[in-house]
Order: C-alpha cells, then structure tokens, then sequence
C-alpha cells in the first residue's frame, strides 16, 4: 500500500515533522534532545521574580522542559491547541473524563469500550454522580435516540477495544455539535498519524502513549490533547489534579515518537499479512481487523482513516474448548501472552466479551483472540501461529 503520510495540517512530510517537533535544542548548547529533567523546587533569583511568578518555570507539577518537548509535539502532530499528560493510558481516559463532566450529568459510553474504562464509569463517576449509559458502537446519528436533557459527554473508542467496531466518528461529533454536547475519543489503535480525531470532530482526544508511542513495552504513559474550547478546561483540570507522567517516562516517549511513523508502517503492513493469513486458515471462523471487510465499520475505517495498525483480533471456529485453546497459548514460542500492545514483540491474548457488554449481544460462537503483531521475522510469527492452531486443533484431528 502507497500512501504519502503527509500531515494535513503542515506541508512537511510526517517523518520530518516527527524528526523535529518538540526540540529545543537552542536552550540546550545545540543537543539534538531536551534532557530529562527531574526536580520538584525551581529556584527564583530574587522575591519580585517570586511574588510575581516571573519564571518560565515555577515547580515541578507546573511542567519541565522535557514535559512540555512532549505537550507541543503531541499537540502539533494531534492538530490541538493543547496536550495535558498522565501517567498512563487509563490516567489519560480519566483526565478527560474529569475535564468533560460535572455531579449530574449524563454520559454516553460505546458498549466496546476499554474495559477499565468500563470499571472507571461504573465505580468512580457513580459516586461522583455521573450516570452512564452504554450504546451501540455502530450507532451513528440513531445515538440521538439515547441523548438526554442532562447528556453531556459521548465518548467514543474507534475502532472497538477487542472487538474493534470503526465508529461513524463524523455522525457523532455532527450530533454532538448540534446538541452542544463534549465529545472524548480514545484514539490509541490509530494514533493520529492514520486517523485525525480533531480534524473529525472530536474535542478531547486520549492516547494511551504505553502503546504504540513508546513502542518498546517499557513505560506507561497517557495524553489527552483538547481543541481551542476544551483546552483551558482540561490545562485546569491537570493542575488541579498534578497526575504527572515522571520525566523519564516522557523522555523514552520523545525517543519513540521519533520512528513512530517507521514502526507503524511495518505494523501496518505485517498486521494486514498476518490478519489475510489467518482469515485463510480453517480453524479461524472470522478475522476483526478495520481493514478487513469482515470487520463491522470497516467502511468507515476506509473513508476516515488513513492507515490501519498491529493489533485485531480473529474468532474461532465453533467446537473449541478451554483445553484446546490452553493446548494452543501454553506452548507459544513467539507470542507472548500479556496485556497492553504496540511494543516490538508480539502478543496474543484471549478475551471474552459476553461477560460484560450491556447493550449489545456478541453473536460470535467460538472463542476469541487478540493478536498484536511485533518486529520478529515474519515467517517466524507465522509459523508459531501455525503451530498453535495445530496444537488446538491435535486432540481432534
Ligand atoms: C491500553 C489502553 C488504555 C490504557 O493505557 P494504560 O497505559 O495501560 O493505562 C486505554 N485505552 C486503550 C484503547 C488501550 O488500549
């Protein structure tokens, strides 16, 4: 697949603008990196530089130079008038969640969601007096059907946690607009290299920066960026709150947007052989992956997206049992078996979403797998899998 990765903000290719955004190198003695920087107290020369906060910093929560590297590339690459961070994904998925509601308000979830998110609305919020209300993910206007005189927030996840739905974001966000309601995307799978969640609509945009921006499995870390409206809420919201990424934890993620576009092209175009592979394999029943037509929304994918990544999920043939399947996952020799996704090695993971969805019922029959494919030789991913269906399937053949 062609596709010239221009950002439609800039005329600079993508790869130049990651190669040179958030540098700052002339306040560093010409280094290439802000360094990390540690500290809580900044010192003030004099009490009138105090009392008047004449600084361009003033305390460790109130930001760093390698803190804000981070905050102006996020919000350059995002299309954003601002980027707040946190200390990991789910941090991020609160931060905006906080920044959105108020005690009362109403608020729409897609049935599809991240599961922790799922936890954080049912405990957190509920005690806060925030009502939830899972929808559909494949609703688009139709989710005016479900807005109340107190909604005040959807948030949306496309495509789907597990299960990757591809929402029709640009129905949604036009509903939003038109009933002056706060919409939050999570927008980790795509990033917004492949898909430009300001640009369609959305007002708070949530990147779990563990995944694909750090790339290397070795930190975790949250950003949520907000358009010109949203984003003097959400600046507050973060001080209030000082849930800050530690600074070296952002620093590894500079280091990793740096190749971001590179290592998700080779996720692109390994996830996209490895999703047509195994939806040719006769244990395999359906393959959900957005750039596949088996997967629902996938002509949404096509229209709004300009790439797809690494990780999908593919469902089992009907027959299957826990042991086949622990047959299958306990001898794995590639395929780690963990949470979290976008580093450099490759992951699988069962899941089962019957046991919680509200909204909406899984028709699947047979088991489910997620898959997030990683930098290992490609035969060797493949082969590994192979080996695995054949150990599902031994006792039976
Ligand atoms: C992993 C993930 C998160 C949470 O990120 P953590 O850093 O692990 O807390 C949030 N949303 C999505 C879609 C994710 O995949």
């Amino acid at each position: 697949m062609t596709r010239t990765m221009k950002d439609s903000a800039g005329a600079l290719g993508i790869g130049t603008r990651l190669a040179q955004l958030g540098r700052m190198s002339d306040t560093h003695y010409g280094f290439v990196n802000t360094p990390l920087y540690r500290g809580s107290t900044v010192l003030f020369k004099t009490l009138d530089d105090l009392e008047h906060e004449r600084a361009r910093y003033s305390y460790g929560t109130a930001g760093s130079p390698t803190l804000e590297s981070l905050e102006s590339a996020w919000s350059a690459l995002s299309g954003a008038a601002g980027t707040s961070l946190a200390a990991s994904g789910l941090g991020a998925v609160t931060l905006a969640l906080l920044t959105a509601l108020k005690s009362g308000d109403h608020l729409l979830m897609p049935d599809s969601v991240y599961l922790p998110t799922r936890a954080l609305c049912g405990k957190l919020l509920a005690r806060f007096g925030v009502e939830t209300t899972y929808y559909d993910p494949m609703l688009g206007a139709g989710l005016a059907a479900l807005v109340r005189p107190n909604t005040s927030t959807i948030f949306l996840e496309s495509p789907g946690s597990q299960t990757f739905e591809v929402q029709d974001v640009p129905a949604i966000t036009a509903l939003a607009r038109e009933r002056a309601l706060t919409t939050i995307i999570d927008n980790t799978w795509a990033t917004p290299l492949y898909f430009r969640a300001h640009e369609h609509g959305c007002d708070l945009v949530v990147e779990a920066g563990t995944k694909y921006l750090s790339g290397h499995s070795d930190i975790l870390l949250g950003l949520v960026s907000a358009n010109e409206r949203l984003w003097p809420r959400l600046k507050e919201t973060y001080r209030s709150m000082a849930m800050l990424p530690g600074a070296e934890d952002c620093y590894l993620a500079l280091r990793g947007m740096r190749t971001l576009h590179i290592r998700l092209q080779e996720a692109e175009r390994r996830g996209l052989q490895l999703a047509e592979w195994l939806a040719a394999q006769p244990e395999v029943a359906t393959v959900l992956h957005p750039a596949l037509p088996s997967c629902p929304g996938h002509a949404f994918w096509k229209r709004d997206f300009t790439g797809s990544t690494g990780v999908f999920s593919f469902i089992l043939g009907p027959g299957f049992s826990r042991e086949d399947l622990a047959r299958m996952l306990d001898a794995m020799r590639i395929f780690g078996m963990g949470y979290s996704w976008g580093g450099f090695e490759s992951l699988i993971i069962p899941f089962d979403c019957r046991t919680y969805r509200t909204a909406t019922v899984w028709r699947a029959q047979g088991l489910c797998l997620r898959v997030q494919v990683g930098l290992e030789d490609f035969e060797d991913v493949q082969a590994d899998l192979r080996a695995g269906l054949d150990r599902l399937t031994g006792r039976r053949a």
